[in-house]
């Protein structure tokens, strides 16, 4: 089989705080059965999410992300 290629577009995913909606939610440790914790960088609050944030997710020109 040959290599292939193709051009893609990175996303940047981030997640504001749901407690002072400014700051940016930051991975602190290693996922649990909860999710993945992560912690405010301006008022400490913190939260259990689904996902890692920040995190980037590449696309193809002809595909647009979900979200
Ligand atoms: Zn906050």
């Amino acid at each position: 089989m040959p290599a292939i290629s193709r051009k893609v577009v990175p996303y940047e995913y981030s997640y504001l705080c749901d407690s002072c909606k400014g700051g940016m939610m930051t991975c602190i440790g290693e996922k649990t059965e909860a999710g993945f914790p992560h912690k405010c960088v301006i008022c400490s609050h913190k939260a259990d999410l689904k996902a890692e944030y920040p995190h980037i997710e590449y696309y193809g020109e002809d595909e647009p992300p979900a979200l």
